[in-house]
């Protein structure tokens, strides 16, 4: 074989804690994430020598600093791989939206070339891999419903979430996820998600009693900093949906809907005051198989 496509998806956090600083710098996370079927497509081909990135996306780098390309680089060094393979990404997950969307290609290509060059490495060995590219990636690689903590590497499989719809919205907004850890202070006054009992509502597969624990601590820095953010969520919440939340470290905002019908309601409406407006349900290969 020396050709392979693949879809990549997206996830969202239903709750993001940031459980404080370690050693190293990096903030020990508590966060409940979740595969949506907004996905990129990627195609893979293999060539002689060289790794090689084709993206139409002009907020996304082809050069060494592609995640893709970083993922495939260190398949082929850790495994002194002597074949080249040329990477398109077709991109449809908006950029830079707390969405993973490079996470999930960095996933999607240890997963495609862990295929084309017959390497066989399990799931776990993919994610021990993936963690030395990108936080999310070990996630991105497992999908579903899980409980990520850490820094977001470690890994607990959730029962998944009947599927469910899901309105997004991405402001016209860059935000830099190390600015946002960098400005977030953390005192008692701070409210936390209670992620044990969003974890029950979603073991007992009611979204409705998991929903009001939902939430994401990031907002504490991103809210008052972009107005924006609380105004897409007054306007979901406004129109119907439930669970808004931002996602990761945003600025993506997203909502729950009843059903397909009131998505596209609501994601008819707010085309008309935003530019990027999309529905996705929730994801889980399992279920989809
Ligand atoms: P996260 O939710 O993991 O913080 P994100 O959704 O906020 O991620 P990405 O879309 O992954 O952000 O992009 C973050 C930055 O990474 C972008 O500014 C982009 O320039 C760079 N990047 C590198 N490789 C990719 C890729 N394959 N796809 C998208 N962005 C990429």
């Amino acid at each position: 074989m020396n050709h392979k496509k693949m879809k990549t998806r997206a996830k969202i956090n239903l709750t993001l804690d940031v459980l404080g600083k370690r050693k190293d710098n990096y903030h020990e996370v508590e966060m409940i994430m979740q595969s949506i079927d907004l996905f990129d497509e990627m195609e893979f081909i293999s060539k002689k020598k060289g790794i090689t990135i084709y993206c139409q996306h002009c907020e996304v780098p082809i050069d060494e600093s592609n995640i893709v390309y970083r993922a495939a680089k260190l398949l082929k060094d850790e495994y002194k791989i002597d074949k080249g393979i040329d990477i398109f990404i077709h991109k449809n997950i908006p950029v830079a939206a707390g969405l993973a969307g490079g996470s999930s290609n960095g996933a999607g290509t240890l997963q495609a070339l862990n295929e084309l060059w017959q390497l066989d490495l399990p799931l776990t060995k993919l994610m021990e891999l993936g963690k030395r590219v990108g936080a999310d990636i070990p996630f991105c690689l497992l999908g579903g419903t899980a409980l990520a903590q850490g820094i977001g590497e470690k890994l607990q499989s959730l029962p998944p979430l009947p599927s469910n719809w899901l309105v997004l919205v991405k402001p016209p907004i860059s935000i830099s996820t190390a600015w946002v850890y960098k400005n977030l202070k953390i005192n008692r006054h701070t409210q936390h998600p209670d992620t044990a009992r969003a974890i029950q509502g979603i073991k007992e597969q009611n979204i409705d009693k998991a929903i009001p624990y939902f939430y994401n601590i990031l907002e504490d820095v991103t809210i008052p900093a972009y107005p924006e953010i609380k105004a897409i969520k007054k306007r979901l919440e406004e129109l119907g949906a439930k669970g808004v939340l931002m996602s990761g470290s945003g600025p993506t905002v997203f909502g729950f809907c009843r059903d397909e019908k009131e998505a596209q309601s609501i994601c008819r409406t707010l085309k008309k005051e935003y530019n990027e407006v999309f529905i996705a349900k929730t994801y889980d290969e399992e279920v989809e198989a």
